[in-house]
């Protein structure tokens, strides 16, 4: 039977990879709605190829430009367009929807996300912010609504591909009791691997979203510059995996063809390649347990080159080692970074800020914030509002 999905940030770069699949799948997958921020003209597009029933954009500013370029489109049948978070959390929770692919950048994709938990469906997560956010309380939810929780972020997709049946579908299951000894979290290193780390101060804006290996929307691109994209996906893994800190290990692969790998009791590695091309998570998570064609080319091995690896080097990337001890302290502190970085990475993207001012205002939002207690939605939300707060500050003394 043909599956309804909606796509949360569909304008995106995962969003336009999970359409290309869907594209190539058709008896298997419809758009059921698709969800974005600003981009009116790409929904347009994205409208007229896969004639979704519902589209939700982010304001009803937006909503109504969407609105007055349908009127010129060729789209039959029109679809019901609305605007808000509200919509959002409704149509990700609909009764005649399947499968959710979570991929709004930033903690925006949280309540949508969660509504789609809590409606027991089959979510594909990229928005890893919203799992840093909210760690046991998001993991509690997918238990407790029974939702089918696929990992989309490259890395942990690898490492669930590599884990027994019991454990995919177990998350509370323990790691040790099946075998497992480590967890192995690759990362490329970025754009700046190599880079003399006495100029890492002058970097702009273009070098640092552009990734060697991914193609990937601006925030995370320049996450993975400063690696505090792998920081934050320290802290996913250890949620989605049921682990502590030191069962994960940060493992640097400049050619990003092993995409990650789990060390088990017994000395074996299981490693998941493939191409850098996030179709291949996506059609994974979008046909569990089954396999699909995601239209990525097959590795060919007489053209690889030497794989390589190293420990990664935190002075080079001090926001990698920030996240990882925010991982150690609790839900307050990696609330807390997850928040200053997304301030301070669009301050970096507007000019308003040096490269490695961004860890500056991670690091000393981290040490003025206060809260501690951080259970509930309520008090999660607040912290990451103080954060915010925190973290503008703090970029205003700096200019
Ligand atoms: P992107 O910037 O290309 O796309 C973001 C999408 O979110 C867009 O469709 C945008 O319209 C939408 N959006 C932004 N704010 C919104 C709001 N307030 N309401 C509704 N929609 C909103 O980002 P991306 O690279 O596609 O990444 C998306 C998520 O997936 C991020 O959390 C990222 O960390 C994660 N991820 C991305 C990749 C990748 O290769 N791009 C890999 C792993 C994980
Ligand atoms: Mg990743």
């Amino acid at each position: 039977m043909t599956q309804q999905v909606v796509v949360l940030g569909s304008t995106g770069s995962i969003g336009q990879s999970t359409l290309d699949v869907i594209a190539r799948n058709r008896a298997l997958y419809q758009v059921f709605a698709l969800v974005a921020g600003t981009n009116v003209e790409k929904l347009v597009e994205q409208c007229i190829v896969h004639q979704p029933q519902f589209v939700v954009l982010s304001e009803a500013s937006y909503a109504n430009t969407f609105k007055s370029l349908l009127k010129q489109s060729p789209i039959n049948p029109v679809p019901t367009v609305l605007s808000g978070v509200q919509a959002m959390r409704e149509i990700a929770a609909h009764d005649d929807v399947d499968i959710v692919m979570a991929a709004i950048v930033g903690a925006a994709g949280l309540l949508p996300t969660l509504s789609a938990v809590e409606a027991g469906k089959k979510v594909l997560l990229a928005n890893k912010e919203a799992l840093v956010m909210t760690g046991r309380l998001f993991m509690d939810k997918v238990r407790k609504y029974n939702a089918t929780l696929l990992p989309i972020d490259s890395e942990h997709n690898a490492i669930y591909q590599c884990l027994p049946v019991n454990l995919q579908k177990k998350h509370d299951a323990l790691l040790s009791d099946h075998g497992v000894s480590k967890i192995l979290l690759t990362g490329s290193g970025g754009p700046f691997l190599n880079r003399d780390i006495d100029t890492l101060a002058s970097v702009t804006v273009s070098e640092a979203v552009s990734h060697p290996n991914w193609s990937m929307g601006q925030k995370i691109s320049v996450d993975s510059a400063t690696m505090m994209n792998k920081g934050l996906e320290f802290i996913e893994a250890k949620w989605l995996f049921n682990c502590e800190v030191d069962d994960i290990e940060v493992v640097i692969h400049p050619q990003s063809m092993i995409h990650s790998m789990v060390q088990y009791r017994d000395g074996s590695v299981i490693a998941q390649l493939g191409q850098p091309d996030m179709r291949t998570p996506i059609a994974y998570g979008l046909a569990y347990p089954e396999r699909i064609d995601a239209g990525v080319a097959p590795l060919d091995f007489s053209k690889l080159a030497n794989f390589s690896f190293m420990k990664p080097d935190f002075t080079r990337y001090p926001n990698l080692r920030l996240a990882m001890e925010a991982c150690k302290v609790g839900q307050a502190a990696t609330t807390t970074v997850n928040a200053a970085n997304e301030v301070a990475v669009s301050a970096f993207l507007q000019g308003k800020i040096g490269f490695c001012d961004i860890y500056r205002v991670n690091e000393q939002t981290l040490t003025k914030q206060s809260g501690s207690d951080a259970r509930s939605l309520d008090a999660i939300l607040e912290i990451d509002r103080q954060a915010r707060r925190l973290a503008n500050d703090i970029i205003n003394e700096l200019r």
